[in-house]
């Protein structure tokens, strides 16, 4: 039967790759509604060859969203805008399976109305959970939404589990000792600290195996993008942070594996394009075709791994102890962070500023436990104000 598609973020890149997925697969999949922020012309590409139901924007695109839609003739999707907006379509009881692909905390709201009506949810959306934690995963287990990773490790992590983890997901009681996390360990692998300091956003942007959206790019050279999937492992898989491994391998054939007690170690392996895991959550328990290559292990002569240099690279750690800590640590780690990045690509703090003002907002804001939705987003705007802060007086 055909399915109804939500893609939250559909302009960015794994919004694209979605969409191209589902071009493939016209007779299992329709495009029932699309998002954007800031990229109207590809927003309207995507409606004139989609044809999506609804399209959301915020409100200040609108009239301009609906002059493109007159001049090339969109008549059949219908403009939404803002929270609002997202949220709906999210929910919409027309909607099978939404794609949470919005970059940042930007993405929480949609993503748990996505959640809390039940939907089968592809996360890539990994701040979004980081933020909410337990809150998003309680609300899964009570809609029955399904809840299924897309982020390419963590995907690796689901195909190497049994398949009923994801109803009783317990490490004991299927034989799991731990879990490695790969990373690629971003462009600057091998760097030390004082080169850091003079790395440009262009070169932090330059992804040697993956290309990604900016965001998740600066985090992939400062390794808190794995700080941050550390905590979504956590999440996704009721595993407790000291027992999940990361490990750098810089070819990224390897997207995770899973270590059980008799000496096993499952790897999933492919070439890294993100298709492949979208394919998979979208398509689980079944397989559907992709048009990534197969993996060809005689050209793919190595693979390397090597432990991360926490000195150099001190962010993964920092997420390490956020979750540690618990409550709302793991919200004001990934709040700092957004306000770091974002002052780090226009040019306002060097790259080593970013973990120095995470760091600065974990010790500036106590610890309570996350009490609900409500008060994660007051902490999260509390963590940027601080972060804000610091950002000024490092850019002076
Ligand atoms: P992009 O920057 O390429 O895309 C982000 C999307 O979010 C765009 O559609 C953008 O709209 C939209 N957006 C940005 N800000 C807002 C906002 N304030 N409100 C609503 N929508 C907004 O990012 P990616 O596609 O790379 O990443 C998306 C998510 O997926 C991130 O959380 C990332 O960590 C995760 N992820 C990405 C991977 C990748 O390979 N790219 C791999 C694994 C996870 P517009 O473009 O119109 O401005
Ligand atoms: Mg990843």
């Amino acid at each position: 039967m055909l399915q109804n598609v939500c893609i939250l973020g559909a302009t960015g890149s794994i919004g694209q790759s979605t969409l191209k997925v589902l071009a493939e697969h016209p007779e299992q999949y329709a495009v029932f509604a699309v998002t954007g922020f800031s990229r109207l012309d590809v927003l309207v590409q995507i409606c004139q060859q989609y044809q999506p139901k609804f399209v959301v924007v915020p409100k200040a695109l609108q009239d301009q969203l609906h002059q493109a839609c007159f001049e090339h003739k969109i008549t059949q999707t219908e403009i939404l805008t803002d929270n609002a907006g997202l949220e709906y379509v999210a929910s919409h009881p027309d909607v099978d399976v939404v794609m949470a692909a919005i970059v940042g905390s930007a993405g929480l709201l949609p993503t748990l109305a996505a959640v809390r009506a039940g939907k089968r949810v592809l996360l890539a959306n990994k701040e979004a959970l980081v933020m909410s934690g337990d809150l998003m995963m309680q609300s899964a287990r009570q809609s029955q939404a399904l809840l299924l990773p897309v982020d390419s490790e963590h995907n690796a992590i689901f195909q190497c589990l049994p398949e009923s983890y994801c109803v009783q997901p317990n490490i004991e009681h299927f034989g799991i000792s731990q879990l490695l996390l790969t990373a690629s360990g971003g462009p600057f692998l091998n760097m030390g600290r004082q080169e850091l300091a003079a790395v440009t956003p262009a070169q932090a942007c330059k992804h040697p195996n993956w290309s990604m959206g900016q965001k998740i790019s600066v985090d992939s050279a400062t390794l808190m993008n794995k700080g941050l999937e550390l905590i979504e492992a956590c999440h996704l898989f009721a595993v407790p942070e000291h027992l999940i491994k990361v490990v750098i391998h810089p070819q990224s054939i390897i997207h995770s594996m899973v270590q059980y007690i008799d000496g096993s170690t499952l790897a999933q392996m492919g070439n890294p394009d993100m298709c492949t895991p979208i394919a998979h959550a979208l398509a689980w328990p079944k397989r559907i075709a992709t048009t990534v290559p197969a993996l060809d292990l005689f050209t793919q002569h190595r693979l390397d791994f090597q432990e991360p240099d926490h000195f150099s690279f001190p962010s993964l750690n920092l997420a390490r102890m956020a979750m540690k800590a618990g409550g709302v640590m793991p919200t004001v780690l990934n709040a700092a962070n957004e306000v770091a990045v974002d002052a780090f690509l226009s040019k306002r703090i060097t790259f080593t500023a970013i973990p120095e003002i995470v760091e600065s907002a974990l010790s500036r804001i106590e610890y309570s436990p996350a009490m609900s939705i409500e008060h994660i987003l007051a902490i999260d705007a509390q963590a940027r104000q601080i972060a804000s802060q610091d950002v000024s007086q490092k850019g002076r």
